[in-house]
């Protein structure tokens, strides 16, 4: 800039010293008429380059850029220089862009670009086969036109980043089962993955059904083995204090398999059933006091047992998966607590949701197991769990029954003094 009107300026002045010099030979009307014409004549120059720029970027072209003169020459040079850079730019970026889209294509997943008000701006072909859409057609079109199940609608209006859903969809004359999950970027826009798991989802149902049919055929065997064992330690009176002792253990195993069997079938119902548990307007305090009453008698009198429950709290679910999950968390509770410990179960109302939890003053758990508890099998201590009579399922049947009723497992533990294991349901549960 500095340069520019340097040169202006000492162009201005030669011109002035050279109609002082006319003046000097000449008279001064002549030289004012000379410096009024010279002066006109620059503007006009610089005039005539302004309406060639002004031109140009109406049609910014490389190859017409006017030359220009004098200031104008290295103006004209710099918007040239700008635009080669601009135009590198440009074939950069869109390679780059062709080249993510080839790899987003490649994918074996499937991808959406979704705007602010989810319609769509690119998607994939293997989004296309899942969720049936034909990009050339339905670009700019909402996703929710095309993808119409009542589940999905939800999923998009309310939820992002968080854990996806399944969706079954019908492509051609193929079934499918997708996962689905959203993932917000940049401002509001989102992007949808959907992944084909209906062979994963197949295997799944295979390995649940061999379960429950492997647990179904061993329930009635040894239902019968225990009751002979039963009637024969009872049938003769005389036998010695060893068989008896023997007796003893292969019923208490009995009784064992029994239960574990009971656990796997419970487990896998739970898994099997798709739809929501029946739901009925559930008296908690009502139902907690049957939970404590049993639990008394597991007890045995060695544990204190505190219940605290909010009466006008109550909420809609199945009342056998209730009385099932609270139970099992009282029970770990006595089965983890030494003789003499407290038990201190409680129902509150907290932020709006309903809690139950179990608090003991037990062994406690080491936090590097915390999260691994609810896995089926999961024990911290194989051998108390055995003594203490657990199946190492519970706490995968108390997951699956919260997650039916949208509700969370939160546990709290201190190694040597206890845990609180908490039920949070949430407030669409609660009967207002
Ligand atoms: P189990 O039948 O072995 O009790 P669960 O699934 O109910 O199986 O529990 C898994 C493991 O979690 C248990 O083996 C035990 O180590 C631990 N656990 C559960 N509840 C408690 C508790 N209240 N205190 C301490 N440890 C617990």
């Amino acid at each position: 800039m500095q340069d520019i009107r340097w040169k202006a300026f000492w162009l201005l002045f030669s011109w002035l010293i050279v109609c002082l010099i006319v003046a000097a030979f000449s008279d001064w009307e002549t030289a004012w008429l000379l410096f009024a014409i010279g002066t006109i004549a620059y503007l006009w120059r610089h005039l005539h380059w302004m309406h060639q720029l002004n031109r140009w970027l109406d049609k910014p072209d490389l190859n017409t850029i006017p030359m220009g003169s004098g200031a104008w020459e290295d103006i004209f040079a710099k918007v040239y220089h700008e635009q080669r850079r601009h135009a590198r730019t440009k074939v950069q970026l869109s390679n780059a862009l062709e080249r993510f889209r080839h790899a987003a294509g490649a994918l074996p997943d499937g991808v959406v670009l979704l705007d602010d008000d989810n319609k769509i701006e690119w998607c994939n072909r293997p989004a296309e086969l899942h969720l049936g859409i034909a990009l050339k057609q339905d670009i700019h079109q909402p996703i929710v036109y095309l993808v119409r199940s009542q589940e999905f609608v939800q999923y998009l209006q309310h939820h992002v980043d968080i854990d996806p859903i399944k969706l079954h969809t019908i492509s051609g004359s193929q079934e499918m089962m997708l996962e689905i999950r959203l993932v917000s970027f940049g401002s509001n826009q989102k992007l949808l993955l959907s992944r084909d798991i209906s062979q994963i989802e197949k295997l799944d149902a295979m390995r649940r059904d061999f379960i429950a049919n492997v647990s179904h055929e061993l329930r009635t065997p040894l239902t019968v083995v225990g009751g002979f064992l039963e009637t024969l330690s009872e049938m003769d009176k005389t036998i010695s204090k060893q068989t008896r002792q023997y007796f003893d253990m292969m019923m208490e195993q009995t009784k064992r398999m029994q239960l574990l069997i009971e656990d796997l079938l419970t487990l896998s119902q739970l898994e099997a059933g798709k739809s929501a548990p029946d739901e009925e307007d559930i008296d908690v305090d009502n139902l907690l006091n049957v939970v404590v009453s049993e639990a008394k008698g597991l007890s045995k009198g060695k544990h204190q047992i505190h219940l605290d429950a909010q009466a006008d709290l109550n909420i809609k679910a199945s009342r056998k998966e209730l009385h099932s999950a609270f139970s099992n968390l009282v029970s770990n509770a006595i089965r983890y607590t030494p003789e003499g410990g407290d038990i201190f179960v409680s129902w509150q109302a907290h932020n709006q949701e309903a809690v139950f939890s179990v608090r003991d003053t037990g062994i406690g758990i080491e936090p590097e197991h915390i999260n691994r508890l609810t896995e089926r099998f999961y024990r911290v201590d194989r051998s108390r769990s055995r003594e203490t009579g657990g199946t190492g399922l519970g706490l995968s049947i108390v997951k699956h029954i919260l997650s039916r009723h949208q509700a969370r497992l939160e546990i709290h533990s201190e190694f040597g003094k206890g845990s609180t294991f908490s039920a949070v349901f949430p407030k669409a549960r609660i009967i207002s």
